[in-house]
């Protein structure tokens, strides 16, 4: 994730009047870049005056979230973590929560879901500018430095610890679905119920905007619940991961951004899945698991999250 502060731009406002009298409702949509992505927030509220503080504090949370979470800031929490190998670490609550469930989402899909694969995301981010596949000497190094075995989270001390030097933990596929959880919480602690916040193929969404009976969020392709769904989605998050934009084709063959752990190199699956679920940091984590899991090895990760509603779409093949 970049999250240069300076980049964080207010893009956007936008004002719609619903109604008027004592009841008046606005409608006010905000944008500005945090990382690295366009945040979208629409929020209804009963003042201009309402919807701007509680916009505002939202986005402050997301700032310090982000400041936390960020594997390209030197300073974050999370990069400071790997400069003391071996050693118990106490972390901050948000970090701990999104390690903790991390790990879950990790142990529920036989590691297909990894934070721990910082140092094989850094290669990766290589080889996609050189698209040259990695030296087998310089993977084997990566992957000596990542896996999920390496890293211990003690919940009762808020601790975490880290066994190897050089690892490197990467909260890319996890972390933009928690910040936008909590920036939506924050809304409802600012008087706003009826919100949608979106960045970077996460959403989440609050009570339904007045007189509607949810969000209807676009979804490229999928399932006909899924789809049916997202037309009326109400206090609950939907994620979409694997798609097209970031794969890199190398020697005829076309590897995503996400690293398919038995390889250490990008998964090679041709599919994108949507994930409907409760909980943004839940939605954002699976959707990046079932991406590396794919339609075939699904049935085990599904099964432990019942709740959650879960549409893959195969891409079709390059035409030559
Ligand atoms: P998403 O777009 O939510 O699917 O997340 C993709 C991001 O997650 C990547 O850009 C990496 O930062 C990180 N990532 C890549 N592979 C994995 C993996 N197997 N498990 C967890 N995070 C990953
Ligand atoms: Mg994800």
């Amino acid at each position: 994730m970049n999250f240069a502060r300076a980049y964080r731009l207010l893009l956007g406002v936008s004002t719609i009047v619903l109604a008027s009298g004592t009841d008046a409702q606005v409608r006010r949509e905000f944008t500005a870049v945090h990382m690295g992505v366009p945040v979208r927030m629409v929020v209804h509220a009963s003042s201009e005056a309402i919807a701007a503080r509680a916009a505002r504090a939202a986005f402050a949370r997301i700032a310090e979230l982000d400041d936390k979470m960020s594997d390209y800031r030197p300073g974050s929490e999370v990069r400071m973590l790997s400069d003391r190998p071996g050693d118990w670490q106490t972390v901050s609550p948000d970090l701990l929560a999104v390690l903790v469930r991390a790990e879950e989402v990790s142990r529920n899909s036989g590691g297909a879901f990894d934070v721990t694969l910082g140092p094989l995301v850094q290669l990766w981010r290589e080889t996609r500018k050189s698209r040259q596949l990695p030296d087998p000497d310089v993977l084997s190094r990566a992957r000596s430095r990542s896996g999920a075995p390496m890293f211990e989270i003690d919940i009762e001390h808020s601790s975490v610890r880290l066994w190897v030097p050089n690892m490197r933990l990467d909260l890319g596929g996890i972390a933009k679905g928690y910040i936008l959880q909590e920036a939506l919480n924050t809304l409802r602690a600012n008087g706003i119920r009826a919100a949608l916040l979106e960045a970077g193929g996460d959403v989440v969404v609050g009570d339904p905007p007045p007189g509607q009976a949810g969000w209807s969020v676009f979804v490229a392709g999928g399932d006909t619940a899924t789809l049916r769904r997202a037309k009326a989605l109400s206090n609950v998050a939907i994620a979409t991961s694997g798609g097209s934009e970031q794969f890199v084709e190398i020697g005829g063959v076309r590897y995503s951004h996400i690293i398919d752990p038995r390889t250490g190199l990008g998964a090679t699956g041709r599919h994108i899945v949507t994930v409907i679920a409760e909980d943004a940091a839940l939605a954002d984590a699976a959707a990046t698991a079932l991406s590396v899991l794919g339609p075939e090895r699904a049935a085990g990760f599904r099964k432990k999250y019942p709740q959650a509603l879960v549409s893959f779409r195969t891409l079709p093949e390059p035409s030559r």
